[in-house]
Order: C-alpha cells, then sequence, then structure tokens
C-alpha cells in the first residue's frame, strides 16, 4: 500500500495532482506561511463558517429578532442529519448538535447505565482514553451504583480488542472508548469492539472527536449503539464549537438522558407542568443552543460534504504515511521514535513522534514556523488537515524538525513544560 510513497520523492508533484488541493482557499489564511500540523485540536477557519457565523450576528439576530427561533430552533436537528450523512455513515434523526463532548457523553453514558439491568452496572474504558472520558465515566460509574473497569492499553498502539473482550461480561452495561487515541492517533477496530461489546450484552458508545472529519466513520454500518464527538478540530467549525451526539434510532424510545432541560420536552412551548421527553433523538437535546456556534457546526459540514469523506480520508492516509517515511529516514537517526502504529490502517489523522526533548523541539518547531502539538510523555503530534495542508508542507516541516534537532537549537528552550494545551 502506498508504494509510490517515499522520503526521497517530490512531493510538489503530488501537490500539483491533488484533488483536494482547490480547498485550502476557502480556508482564511491570514498565516499562510505557518505550516499548521494543529488541526486535530483546533481546524483552521473556512470562509464559509466565519460567513455563516456573522450572517447570524450582523444579519439574522438583529433583523429577525425573537422571530429568529422559528429557524433557528431546528437548526440543531438540521446540522446533526446533515454531520449524519456527509461524516458519520448516519442517517437523519440520528444525530443532534448539542452541548459539549463532555456534557453529550455524561448524558449518553448516563442513559446507558439508567436502562441496564441492576446486574449490569460495570463501564469498560481504556487506561489511556481521553482524560475527561476517563472522569465522565467514573462520575457516571460512582452516581449509578457501578464501576468502571479499565482495560490496559499501549499508548502508542493503542486499545487492543481482545484486551476488551476480556474485561467484557454478563455485568457490563457499556463500552466507552475513543475511536482514534489522541496521543498516539491509533485507529481502534469500530467494528470489532462493537461486536464484542454487543456479544456481551452491553451497549457502545464512541467518542469520536479525533476521528470525525478525518476518518470515514460507518455508525450504521458498524451498528453502533451511541457515539459523541466535536467539531472544533477535523471539523473547523471553530474553537468551542458545538458537539454532537448519536443515538442509533432504535433506542430513542428506551434511553433517557439526566438532565431534563426543556429543548427535550414533547410539545415544548405548552409549557406543561410534567417532564414528557419528545420521541426522537430532540430528547438527548437540554437548553437553549448557541445559534452562532451550530451555524458555524452546518456551513463547516458541507465543506467537508462538498470534498467527501472518502477523499479526505484517502489524502490523510497518505500524508500521514509520507511524513512516517521521512521520519523513518530523518527524525530516527535523531534520536525520534515513532509513537504511532506503523500500519497506516491503524492510525487516525495524526502522528505522533518520540524525543526525550520533545518539549523544547516542539517550541523550536514554533520559532521556525511549524506548529505542532506537545503531548506527554515526550511526544510531538503531527495533525494533518487533507483540506489544507500539502505535501511539501509535511516535508518542509519534518525538515525542519531535523534542522533544529541536528543544530540543537532547541536546547535554548525552556525545559519545563507549564500549563499546556
Ligand atoms: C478533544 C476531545 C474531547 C474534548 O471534550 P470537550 O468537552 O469538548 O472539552 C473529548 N474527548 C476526546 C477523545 C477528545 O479528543
Amino acid at each position: 500500500m502506498f508504494d509510490d510513497i517515499h522520503a526521497e520523492a517530490d512531493p510538489t508533484v503530488w501537490d500539483a495532482a491533488d484533488p483536494l488541493a482547490g480547498f485550502r482557499a476557502r480556508f482564511s489564511l491570514d498565516n499562510a506561511g505557518v505550516i499548521y500540523l494543529d488541526g486535530n485540536s483546533l481546524g483552521r477557519p473556512p470562509r464559509s463558517v466565519q460567513a455563516a457565523m456573522r450572517d447570524i450576528i450582523d444579519g439574522q439576530w438583529p433583523h429577525s429578532l425573537i422571530k429568529g427561533w422559528d429557524h433557528w430552533i431546528d437548526l440543531p436537528a438540521r446540522a446533526g442529519d446533515r454531520l449524519a450523512g456527509a461524516a458519520l455513515g448516519a442517517r437523519p434523526g440520528e444525530v443532534l448538535v448539542s452541548d459539549s463532548t463532555s456534557v453529550n457523553l455524561y448524558k449518553l453514558a448516563a442513559a446507558a447505565l439508567a436502562a441496564a439491568p441492576p446486574g449490569r452496572r460495570v463501564i469498560v474504558t481504556d487506561d489511556d482514553n481521553f482524560p475527561t472520558d476517563r472522569y465522565v465515566l467514573q462520575g457516571v460509574a460512582e452516581q449509578y451504583g457501578g464501576e468502571l473497569r479499565t482495560v490496559e492499553t499501549d499508548i502508542d498502539t493503542g486499545v487492543d480488542p481482545q484486551a476488551v473482550a476480556e474485561a467484557v461480561g454478563g455485568d457490563t452495561a457499556l463500552v466507552s472508548l475513543s475511536h482514534v487515541a489522541y496521543r498516539s492517533g491509533a485507529l481502534a477496530d469500530m467494528t470489532e469492539i462493537t461486536d464484542v461489546a454487543h456479544d456481551a450484552g452491553a451497549l457502545v458508545l464512541w467518542d469520536l472527536c479525533h476521528s470525525v472529519g478525518s476518518v470515514d466513520v460507518a455508525l450504521r454500518d458498524c451498528d453502533v449503539d451511541l457515539a459523541v464527538g466535536c467539531t472544533y478540530k477535523h471539523v473547523n467549525a471553530g474553537p468551542g464549537a458545538p458537539a454532537f451526539l448519536y443515538v442509533r434510532e432504535d433506542l430513542h424510545d428506551r434511553l433517557r438522558q439526566p438532565i431534563w432541560g426543556w429543548f427535550s420536552q414533547a410539545d415544548q412551548f405548552d409549557m406543561d407542568a410534567g417532564y414528557r421527553p419528545q420521541t426522537g433523538v430532540g430528547r438527548f437535546a437540554v437548553g437553549t443552543p448557541g445559534v452562532v456556534g451550530v451555524a458555524g457546526v452546518l456551513a463547516a459540514t458541507e465543506l467537508i460534504a462538498e470534498a467527501g469523506m472518502p477523499a479526505i480520508r484517502e489524502k490523510s492516509m497518505r500524508l500521514g504515511e509520507y511524513a512516517a517515511r521521512l521520519v523513518a529516514a530523518r527524525l530516527t537517526p535523531l534520536g525520534f521514535t515513532l509513537a504511532s502504529p506503523a500500519d497506516p490502517l491503524r492510525r487516525g489523522g495524526h502522528l505522533t513522534v518520540r524525543h526525550p526533548q520533545a518539549w523544547q523541539i516542539s517550541q523550536a518547531m514554533r520559532e521556525a514556523g511549524v506548529i505542532p502539538d506537545y503531548r506527554t510523555p515526550e511526544r510531538i503530534r503531527l495533525g494533518f488537515a487533507p483540506l489544507y495542508n500539502g505535501y511539501t508542507e509535511v516535508r518542509d516541516a519534518i525538515d525542519r524538525m531535523a534542522e533544529i534537532v541536528s543544530t540543537e537549537a532547541h536546547v535554548a528552550y525552556p525545559a519545563d513544560p507549564g500549563r499546556v494545551t
């Protein structure tokens, strides 16, 4: 696979032939000279997202005032439907844009525990899951008289389906994992692990934060029960953009989330005395949505739909594999090691390298016009965004890393990471 990709290839040839190359101009590129490899933490702004937000702020809000709610009220469901089809392999009516990932995770995990029989109180996750996932699941387990069981995971190669199979059983209510590991980029086997959970009689809840907009997700084909994810990473909907949740349609009636807000009430504006949740995915809403943010998610999703997830995933894998080959050829001799799976099919949209001075190197990279992400312990994440990153950028980024380390330019930077994100 990817036999044409090697460290000595000329990346300008691939950039010239890239079917997605035109999408770069659709982004706001104030700092076009910067090689931005951190779109897996916060995507660059698409112009259409900025325009959609401006339209709410400058057009719809001042003009429509309260009448604006006549159409804003449907926006979270419309954005959810669009995301369902364009990026999640889900059906209309199964996805809702709402709240943050952490809050959605809480709502769905709590709903799963509340619906499980008394003998099923265990939530299974892995010890390298994203911190908010581990904390939220720990809280839900405690609040619902359950137990959080953590599967040991290699932080570079990701969660092993066999280990999950050994952890689940007749006591398990829920298996909740991240699809793409935030540190290594390891891609979990959604099909196999979902089957493992189902064979044990448990529900499965996938966190898609690092996969949505990068890996083509097939929730329906994998028969996934529940999922959550954010939209400010590979979906490019802006800082703190609202998240989404997915609940497979046949589960809507069976599940009730713990926050009984008025936006999930049937006939919301009847202002009834008692709580009666809606029948559809709207029963997982809580309160008034942030309209500017949701409008941004819808516009960002349109851009992904236009490019198409198969093309995005294909280029993402090629960018990542090119980076991996360059790492092997130019960075390994300088003391770096690969801290991601070697197989491109087992990786999401980022590649992680390890070096004892990773923190200092990441600071020197920023100074040299390359923005990566630093992650403990001793790791640098390189995120690839197929809609605005090119192959030549990847080569230049790795070259600059090699230059920094071979000239020891990084040793001038503080060795102690402060509070970083
Ligand atoms: C980024 C990320 C989150 C973020 O959750 P928020 O509630 O948006 O802060 C959660 N889970 C994973 C796996 C992530 O990568």
